[in-house]
């Protein structure tokens, strides 16, 4: 893909080339240069999409469960066949290495081989009547036209993840892909076109977020929106959804705390703490945001941690062995660079990084991985989530102050601890005010478990049997004879 290529919209079963709106540009983040353009929708193509969605509904919801899993299956095959294509695409898009796009094309194929399962047990309920002459069920039905508005962090699962539920469901979907990233989109709908899913049932339209998003909240025909992004964007959905009382559910913000206990395996904990951290950069939900270490080992844990995070290859993505590539865009960088200052300049001990740094050939979006110790309490990275290569650093006396450090936040995605004593164990597990809690485990993302957060960090689930009720109403049939 050298030249700069024009990729479709997907409405209806048609590939669309061309609007009358300014096309939107996708860059290359590694490079800084464009590589694609797409069209941005119209409003009457927007209502194009939802009519089509709308019409193609009743069809697809009657379609039993199998045959909607059948063509499920035949998509994720499709993804597994194309998986290094795919995840070339990713990469070249989003900027994370290629052998974490070849994990996270894997996994998006994974997401619609579960919910393609799970749509056959959406299993309802009979209860007792008092009468002879009545029985009383619970039937659990397709909600009706959903939208997903997903983030440039995770192109390809992030989409999976809401319609491969939604499709099972037996709901008709319309997608919203970030702006930065709607290539890997706009391939799955290749591949849904390829396997054969009806006109309508699948959809993709991309233009200026918030418009797009205020025609889909003002039309009572969509019933779902399921968003994935800040948790600022996802309050003004939650309350844009109020009007006509859609069901959401919203995967929002994160700011993870990671514990380390003076009983945990320093070593194991170290790479932990590199496998939540550093992965894409730094730029997912459920990294870890603030990592907090018992005094009595804080001194050995920093040596051990900071020779890896030292290790770690900075580059292209595309290149083989680089395990750090740029971030998304030049505001992202200002934003780590930001609260790397303010960490520094508030008296935090630089270990390792602190800088931007500048790969021969390539744009000017990277950031060393960095490390930062024993900043002041309240620095930016301490508050919010910073989304970029910054570990700040601090210590605690005993397992209470780690679980109240770690719950002083409004955000509850994603939490992490290492420690081996049991009682602690299951104690701090459920001390955790969070969604997710890797006890010893950094990557907790399972297509067969539920994701997702509390407080700030959102409403409803992803994943697990849990996902799919998302896009199911319970209808309750009394029935008299
Ligand atoms: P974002 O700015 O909220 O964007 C997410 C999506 O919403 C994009 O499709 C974006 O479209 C759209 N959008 C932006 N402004 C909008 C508006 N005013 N109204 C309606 N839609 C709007 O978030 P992001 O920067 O892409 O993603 C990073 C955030 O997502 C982080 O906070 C991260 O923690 C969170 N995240 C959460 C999870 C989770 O599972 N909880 C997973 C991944 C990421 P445009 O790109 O076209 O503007």
């Amino acid at each position: 893909m050298d030249k700069v290529e024009r990729w479709p919209l997907y409405v209806n079963g048609a590939f669309i080339t061309e609007t009358d709106r300014d096309p939107i540009t996708v860059d290359d983040p590694a490079h800084g240069t464009p590589i694609a353009t797409v069209p941005a929708a119209t409003d009457d193509l927007l209502q194009e999409a939802i009519a089509a969605a709308e019409r193609a509904f009743p069809k697809w919801a009657r379609t039993p469960a199998r045959e909607r899993a059948n063509l499920l299956w035949k998509a994720a095959g499709l993804m597994r066949d194309r998986q290094e294509e795919l995840a070339r695409l990713l990469t070249r898009e989003q900027g994370k290495p290629l052998a974490e796009s070849r994990g996270e094309i894997a996994i998006s194929a994974e997401y619609l081989e579960w919910n393609a399962e799970e749509g056959r047990r959406a299993y309802g309920d009979t209860i007792p009547s008092a009468k002879p002459n009545q029985r009383l069920y619970a039937l659990r039905q397709p909600v009706g036209v959903a939208v997903a508005i997903t983030p440039w962090n995770f192109p390809s699962s992030m989409i999976t993840r809401k319609i491969g539920p939604a499709l099972a469901a037996g709901c008709t979907v319309i997608v919203k892909p970030a702006s930065a990233t709607p290539l890997s989109a706009i391939a799955l709908m290749k591949i849904f076109a390829e396997a054969g899913f009806p006109d309508g049932v699948v959809n993709l339209v991309l233009g200026p977020s918030a418009h797009v998003a205020d025609v889909f909240l003002a039309d009572h025909r969509v019933r779902k929106i399921s968003f994935t992004g800040s948790t600022e964007v996802g309050k003004t959905l939650m309350a844009g959804a109020a009007d006509t009382m859609k069901k959401v559910s919203l995967e929002l913000g994160g700011h993870a705390p990671f514990l380390v206990f003076d009983d945990a395996d320093l070593d194991l904990a170290a790479a932990g703490v590199i496998a939540s951290k550093f992965r894409n950069a730094g730029q997912t939900c459920i990294c870890a945001n603030r990592l907090y270490v018992q005094r009595g080992v804080v001194e050995r844990f920093s040596e051990i941690l900071t020779e890896k995070v030292q290790a770690l290859r900075v580059g292209d993505g595309l290149e083989p062995g680089v395990e750090v590539g740029p971030l998304i865009d030049e505001r992202a960088v200002e934003k780590v660079d930001r609260h790397v200052r303010d960490a520094v300049a508030g008296g935090g001990r630089l270990l390792v990084g602190g800088e931007r740094v500048f790969p021969t050939g390539l744009s000017r979006q990277f950031f060393a991985p960095t490390l930062v110790l024993d900043p002041p309490r309240n620095t930016l990275s301490a508050v919010e989530e910073t989304f970029g290569p910054l570990m700040p650093m601090w210590t605690f006396d005993d397992e209470d102050e780690a679980i109240a450090l770690a719950n002083n936040t409004p955000y509850g995605l994603a939490s992490y601890f290492f420690a081996r004593d049991v009682g602690r164990v299951i104690r701090v597990s459920e001390g955790l005010e969070y969604g997710i809690v890797g006890a010893n485990e950094p990557v907790p993302t399972l297509v067969q478990a539920p994701f997702g957060g509390v407080k700030e960090s959102g409403v409803g689930r992803e994943g697990g049997h849990q996902g799919l009720d998302e896009y199911l109403y319970w209808k309750y049939v009394a029935l008299t004879f």
